[in-house]
């Protein structure tokens, strides 16, 4: 109850049932103080007409699910009440009083009681509770052994007694025990008892107070009407009605959660004093030097017995099962630790496992294939995450039904899979695997109406005990599965020596540099493009270099490529635009980007189209403070991304005026083509074809031709690689616009490039010389 509660006790929702309880507790004191023994024969009847009425109330007021219990309950206060007119009647008219009818209504209504509260506690405990029912029994037992070596046998041993008053006089205690026993069996079950089902208790714990004593009195013949007794079945109508009037009433039928009976002390006391019945009548018997009742202690020492055998078989068969449930509980968490639970196949701590199993225990070769799906990335990004699992699943499946029941596959985590032949491994056997797994992997699978099919790259390493260890069979297998992936995918090798350094750094190369993104190690140089025509530096072009911590300076030539297979190439161009317009504002407009000059930048096809990269352009204009004009990115033509998604930002990046550049063009197929598709406005010839020109006449006659070409779509030419002043003049007759090479000079860092700019006021062509003059000059 809360305080709230207790200031307003009107508002607290057990309200009706207190007033009950008042009301009963109020008329038990006026029944004893105030009224003569006539008076109590008839207002005796009052809380029994009274309790029904409110039992109705509460079925009306609050109406439960079931509501028969509580209608049999009402039924049953009804019959008693009756049962007492009855009697009160036949006393007045002076008529025989035992057994009647009186005896009847009685009866029949204490039987209704129990069948109703049996009724309304039988949902309480749907598993059925045994060891309740087992504890129940023993005290029932136990009570019937006392009732009837003191309550009974007395009367059946009567020899002025009928077999009617016998039959009669049996009844009432019988039905005692088995209330007793639908009490004790309430009481121990487990679960939150709601306050009417209290009530209900104790106006059980009430009637049962008052009948076993009043069932002795009535043997002795002490009873008389208003006798102190009459208390307890006074109050017991108070309780029925409190019960019926608390609006818990509608749960107290709720299933309680299912525990084991456990053995409270409590109980454990409670079940001994039992158990212990018949020996205790023994011993009151022997000492009122009655007469022992042999048959029955005798019978009811084996049913307590019994009871308590079948309770203790409950109990080991509990013990057991919890047993059971623990050791099937371990396997589950042990099957857990070293299986995926995805595909259910080993995981990697079980691979590992088995793989050093095979190499201490076989003196045999020993093999292991490592596979990784190619592009699985792009199911999950496509297709979404469950589809991703699906296929997951079943490459799991087509692998499993692949190898031999004796090797093992396990999925290592991601996309990653591992298969350990331990037995006849041989190179050539590894190899045929291999061969199967891409088929059997590759085949299309059904997944959500539609046919989805995912490549594998498989490295391979054969090793034997005494050669390898298991941690290195993984490594090498490991670096096999990226040799595999760079030759193009869907592929399988075996692992070599001799490629192993080279793949083994750039696989070390690869996890640094997603780090070396986010810790900013990163930086951009920038070469000048010359103007061929004035000798003025025109552009710059932002190169990027990474300062690696343990390798030192690293050129794109290390790093593009991967980052391009990996990703990394997104989030890396991103930077490097974001980087060079920062720079660009910096310097400011007496910079290198000041006086129209454009800066350079250059994209991978790949971050070109990925979303989001004309917004970041965009902004990256507006903060660097270029007209769109002076923003130049260059694409390398070579690359073949989507070429819709291409067309799309492409038509974008026009609208926002910034230029685009074909970057070392000359080096790719499609090149003439390409040029016609795409709206360029720039072209860089590759500074490969810049060299061919030395020794190639065809050369030559291909960059006149493409900047012949440039010239009448209108394009911008710049060739790249320029690096003696020979090139020079001949590109200028040639008709190139701008040139860029080590000749007029390499890139620079920011501030060498500012300073470098400063110096450069004279119209003169920066030779190779006066360029390296310059550069020592500024850099003191
Ligand atoms: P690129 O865009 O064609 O850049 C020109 C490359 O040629 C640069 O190499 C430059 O240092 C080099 N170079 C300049 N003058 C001469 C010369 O006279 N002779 C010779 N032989 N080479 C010269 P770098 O900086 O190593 O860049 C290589 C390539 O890496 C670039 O070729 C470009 O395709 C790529 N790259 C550079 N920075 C980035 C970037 O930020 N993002 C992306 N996606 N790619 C970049
Ligand atoms: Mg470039
Ligand atoms: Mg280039």
């Amino acid at each position: 109850m809360r305080l709230a509660d207790v200031k307003r006790p009107w508002r607290h929702p057990g309200r009706l049932s207190f007033v009950a309880l008042a009301i009963g507790l109020g008329f038990i004191v006026w029944y004893f103080g105030w009224l003569s023994t006539e008076a109590q024969d008839l207002a005796y009847q009052i809380p029994g007409m009274l309790a029904p009425i409110a039992i109705v109330a509460g079925v009306v007021l609050y109406q439960p699910d079931n509501r028969r219990p509580w209608i049999l309950l009402a039924v049953s206060q009804v019959l008693m009440v009756m049962g007492d007119w009855a009697w009160v009647i036949l006393e007045h008219l002076g008529l025989e009083l035992f057994p009647s009818i009186a005896d009847a209504l009685y009866l029949s209504g204490q039987a209704l009681t129990a069948v109703a509260v049996i009724g309304l506690v039988r949902g309480r405990i749907p598993g059925g509770d045994r060891a309740g029912l087992i504890d129940a029994l023993v005290v029932a037992v136990g009570a019937a052994l006392l009732t009837w070596t003191f309550l009974i046998a007395p009367l059946v041993t009567d020899p002025s007694a009928s077999m009617l008053d016998i039959g009669v006089a049996l009844a009432y205690p019988a039905l005692d025990v088995l209330l007793l026993g639908v009490l004790v069996r309430i009481m121990l079950a487990p679960g939150h008892q709601v306050p009417s089902l209290r009530f209900l208790l104790i106006a059980l714990i009430l009637m049962l107070a008052g009948d076993f004593p009043y069932a002795f009195m009535l043997l002795e013949d002490t009873y008389h009407t208003g006798d102190i007794i009459e208390i307890t079945w006074l109050a017991a109508s108070g309780f029925y009605a409190a019960a019926a009037l608390h609006p818990s009433m509608r749960e107290v039928a709720r299933p309680t959660e299912a525990s084991e009976g456990q053995l409270s002390p409590a109980r454990l006391a409670m079940l001994a004093a039992a158990s212990l019945m018949a020996p205790t009548v023994l011993v009151v018997q022997g000492v009122l030097g009655e007469a022992v009742d042999i048959p029955v202690i005798a019978t009811g020492c084996v049913v307590l017995f019994l009871l308590v055998i079948a309770r203790l078989g409950g109990l080991v068969k509990d013990l057991r099962a919890t047993l059971q449930q623990r050791r099937s509980l371990e396997e589950e968490l042990e099957h857990r630790a070293l299986h995926d639970p995805l595909t259910g196949l080993p995981n990697r701590a079980l691979f590992y496992e088995r793989l050093e199993q095979a190499l201490r225990h076989r003196s045999e070769q020993v093999a292991v294939l490592f596979l990784d799906l190619d592009d699985f990335k792009t199911v999950n990004d496509t297709f979404g995450h469950q589809v991703g699992d699906e296929l997951l699943r079943l490459v799991g499946d087509s692998l499993r039904h692949t190898v031999r029941a004796s090797d093992t596959v396990a999925r290592l985590g991601g996309d990653e899979f591992a298969i350990l032949v331990d037995r006849d491994a041989s190179v050539a056997a590894a190899t045929s695997l291999a061969g199967r797994v891409l088929t059997a992997v590759g085949a299309p699978k059904p997944i959500a109406d539609r046919d989805l099919a995912v490549g594998t790259s498989i490295g391979i390493s054969v090793g034997a005990s005494g050669d390898t260890t298991a941690e290195r069979l993984m490594r090498e297998a490991d670096v096999a599965m990226y040799v595999a992936k760079s030759h193009g995918k869907s592929g399988f090798s075996v692992f070599d020596a001799r490629t192993h350094d080279g793949v083994v750094r750039t696989m070390g190369l690869q996890a640094d540099l997603e780090r070396g993104i986010r810790e900013g190690q990163f930086e951009l140089h920038y070469q000048p493009i010359i103007s061929l025509e004035s000798g003025e530096i025109a552009g710059i072009e932002a190169l990027v270099r990474w300062r690696h911590p343990t390798r030192g300076l690293l050129l794109p030539g290390d790093f593009i490529h991967l980052a391009e297979m990996t990703g990394a190439i997104v989030p890396l161009d991103r930077w490097v635009i974001e980087e060079a317009s920062r720079q660009s504002a910096a310097w400011g407009a007496d910079g290198p980007t000041g006086n129209g000059r454009f800066l350079s930048v250059n994209l991978s096809p790949l971050a070109l189209v990925h979303p989001g990269l004309v917004d970041l352009v965009a902004s990256c204009l507006k903060r660097s403070g270029l007209a769109p004009r002076q923003l130049m990115l260059e694409i390398t033509e070579s690359a073949q991304p989507d070429p819709t998604a291409v067309a799309e930002t492409i038509a974008a990046l026009k609208v926002l005026g910034v230029r685009l550049a074909i970057d070392d063009f000359g080096t790719g197929f499609a090149s003439i083509s390409r040029l016609l598709d795409s709206p360029f406005d720039v072209i860089k010839i590759d500074e490969g074809l810049l060299q061919s020109m030395k020794t190639d006449a065809r050369a030559g006659a291909i960059v006149s031709g493409v900047l012949d070409l440039g010239r009448r779509l209108g394009s911008t030419t710049i060739a790249e690689g320029v690096e003696d002043a020979s090139q020079v003049t001949e590109l200028r007759q040639l008709g190139c616009d701008y040139g860029q090479g080590f000749h007029f000079s390499a890139a620079l860092t920011a501030e060498d490039l500012e300073a470098a700019v400063r110096v450069e006021t004279a119209p003169a062509i920066w030779s190779r010389r006066s360029q390296r003059e310059r550069i020592s000059r500024f850099l003191g």
